[in-house]
């Protein structure tokens, strides 16, 4: 069998995505190979396939236990004969897969990095033949890395004891530091690198200015009302206001954060894994290890704490390669606040200033005039040719204007109230406000005070937030908070610089409505509610998620095809043999009396009204 008739048999996909048919081959040749490739770019099938079709138990090193999981479950669904062995399972249950491998009953074996370790493991792993070893989530070996753990760095033995089988490290970092480190550090033997593009094509990246946060958020949810997805905060006082907020205004959302019990956190992700449309409100505890596939959008309500970060969290959504948003509203309080946190923090000198580097680049890109993504790209050392039309700077792009005066009205009143204010009390004096706090400063006597007047409050913040964010205003941490002038400043007030600013628009100019969920017409829906409600049935007497039966994917094109035979649905993308025989007939059914149950419709409406139903019976 070739390659791609195991992805078309097993899988039920047409073609392979990216370089996954030369990593396949590769490893099948006995080649190490480094892959890395973004979140929801198909690493599995890259190590998969070679287990099923080489000779011999494919090993998988992973972290995570309910990955572990997950992933078997996946795989049983299309009749891979797959098992994990975990910390989870009582010596019973682990005593059965052991069986299963001796008689030599199991081609995928997925395992944690202790486990593998164990010398009776060891042993009883190495004595029989093995097609591959697959280390996912191979970053960890990297101190560089985020999520570093010790017990990654004894992998590299797996070399002695595995010495003929060829090992496959995969992960969705991308810098160059930590590939090195990998290769190392597992001990790779002359590995073949295969280096995806970072980009997530169906992700659609917007920032905006914070106003009403909450209106904000609603707005952008409404006409995503049933799509599931998550909703960053920051505090875990947020996370529950917002949640409750949300409930109130009839969503399905669940708060999850570390102060929360174990057992209710564990039952809102299992609800946010096995139930269509509920919306997670989280801190960043949340999302690890999570491989939902239908996340249509993710939503920061505080700005994360660096680019890395924001890329791996917004790296959530639509991982199926359905269309997906990555929304976010940021402000100057953020950026007050997410400084303030770091310097109160105990790391050293050096770790700080990286940290406050790296908060800068994000700040930075949040206020970009050019391509979101090509910019978040340029961030990761990719090049993205031209624009990419599905970020917020494309849709709609942001309209400058010639800031310097403004911005020296602002500067030089920080100077005049003597650069120990935050940036409410300065605008207060810009104003004009009469605030106690003037009145017993006496600041209304300064020669800035009400020179602009002329702007609203929040106006005069974004100014602030945008000087901040080029330079020309410091955030004095050790003086909680208070705005100083920097180096640059002066060249501004000086007036040697033309300074251009972004107009804040707290709502988009354009009204954009959401992506098309590919191409679902009114006609369609009646027949997609009814196929999602025999997915969930389906999905609840196995007590798996229902994206494991068919992802929305499969299911929006079994509503666009109609297929009406076993042998249309096989062309659907999803649909394996094993889901054929499975689900197949079930799903015909439905199709196909749906399809007679609206030809009836059209009928009767045609009789009644004698053709001037047209429309009518298309709704
Ligand atoms: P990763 O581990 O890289 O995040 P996965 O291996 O989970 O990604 O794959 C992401 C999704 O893409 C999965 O739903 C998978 O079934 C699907 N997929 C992978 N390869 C293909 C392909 N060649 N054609 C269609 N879908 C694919
Ligand atoms: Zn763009």
């Amino acid at each position: 069998m070739l390659p791609i008739d195991v992805l078309r048999d097993v899988y039920g996909y047409g073609e392979f995505r990216g370089q996954q048919l030369a990593i396949i081959t590769a490893a099948c040749d006995g080649r190490d190979c480094l892959v890395l490739m973004p979140t929801g770019g198909g690493k599995s099938i890259c190590y998969q396939i070679p287990a099923l079709l080489c000779p011999g138990l494919g090993i998988v090193v992973s972290p995570l236990i309910a990955l572990m999981m997950d992933q078997v479950g996946a795989l049983r669904q299309l009749g891979i004969r797959a098992a994990f062995l975990n910390s989870s399972q009582s010596p019973r249950e682990q005593q059965l897969v052991l069986e299963e491998i001796e008689s030599g009953e199991l081609d995928l074996l997925y395992v944690a990095p202790e486990r593998i370790l164990q010398e009776q493991t060891l042993d009883f792993l190495s004595a029989r033949s093995c097609s591959i070893i697959a280390i996912d989530e191979a970053h960890c070996v990297s101190a560089w890395g985020h999520d570093f753990r010790t017990d990654y760095l004894a992998l590299a033995q797996l070399r002695e004891r595995f010495p003929d089988t060829p090992r496959m490290a995969l992960t969705a970092t991308a810098d160059e530091r930590t590939r090195t480190d990998i290769i190392h550090r597992l001990a790779l033997h002359e590995p073949l690198r295969f280096v995806a593009g970072f980009d997530r094509p169906n992700i659609r990246y917007s920032v905006q200015p914070k106003g009403e946060t909450k209106s904000q958020l609603l707005e952008f949810l409404t006409p995503r009302r049933g799509d599931s997805g998550i909703v960053y905060c920051l505090s875990r006082k947020s996370v529950d206001g917002t949640a409750q907020w949300l409930a109130e205004r009839g969503f399905t959302a669940l708060p999850y954060h570390a102060g929360m019990p174990n057992p209710s956190r564990s039952a809102h992700q299992e609800r946010f894994l096995r139930e269509d449309g509920v919306i997670i409100v989280a801190t960043i505890a949340f999302g690890m290890g999570i491989d939902k596939p239908d996340v249509r959008f993710v939503a920061h309500l505080d700005l994360p704490k660096s680019v890395e970060a924001y890329y791996q969290e917004t790296g959530r959504a639509g991982r199926d390669g359905e269309p997906a948003e990555a929304w976010m509203v940021y402000g100057l309080q953020d950026v007050v606040r997410l400084t303030q946190m770091m310097n109160q923090s105990q790391a050293p000198e050096q770790h700080k200033r990286i940290e406050q580097e790296k908060l800068n680049a994000l700040l930075g890109w949040c206020e970009v005039t050019r391509c979101r993504r090509a910019a978040l790209l340029g961030y990761f050392g990719e090049e993205y040719p031209g624009t990419c039309g599905n970020c917020d700077v494309c849709l709609t792009p942001p309209i400058t204007w010639d800031g310097t005066e403004s911005a020296q009205k602002l500067l030089s009143c920080v100077y005049r109230t003597g650069q120990r204010f935050g940036a409410g009390h300065v605008i207060d004096v810009l104003r004009g406000a009469k605030t106690d706090r003037i009145q017993r400063l006496r600041h209304e006597s300064l020669s800035t005070y009400a020179i602009g007047s002329d702007h609203s409050a929040l106006w005069w913040r974004s100014v602030a937030r945008q000087l901040i964010v080029q330079g020309f205003l410091f955030v004095d941490h050790e003086r909680y908070g208070g705005l100083r002038l920097t180096a640059s400043s002066r060249a501004l007030l000086r007036g040697d610089l033309t300074l251009l600013l972004r107009e804040d628009v707290d709502k988009p100019r354009l009204r954009r409505k959401p992506q098309a969920k590919t191409g679902i017409t009114a006609s369609d829906t009646a027949l997609w509610e009814v196929l999602r409600e025999q997915r969930t049935q389906l999905a609840d007497e196995q007590g798996v998620p229902p994206y494991m039966i068919f992802h929305d994917a499969t299911l929006m094109e079994m509503v666009r095809l109609r297929p009406s035979s076993r042998e249309e649905l096989l062309s659907v993308s999803g649909v394996g043999q094993n889901k054929l025989e499975r689900y197949g007939d079930l799903f015909i059914d439905l199709v196909t009396s749906a399809a007679e149950t609206a030809q009836y419709t059209r009928i009767v409406l045609d009789r009644n009204t004698q053709g001037e139903s047209d429309e009518l019976s298309d709704h």
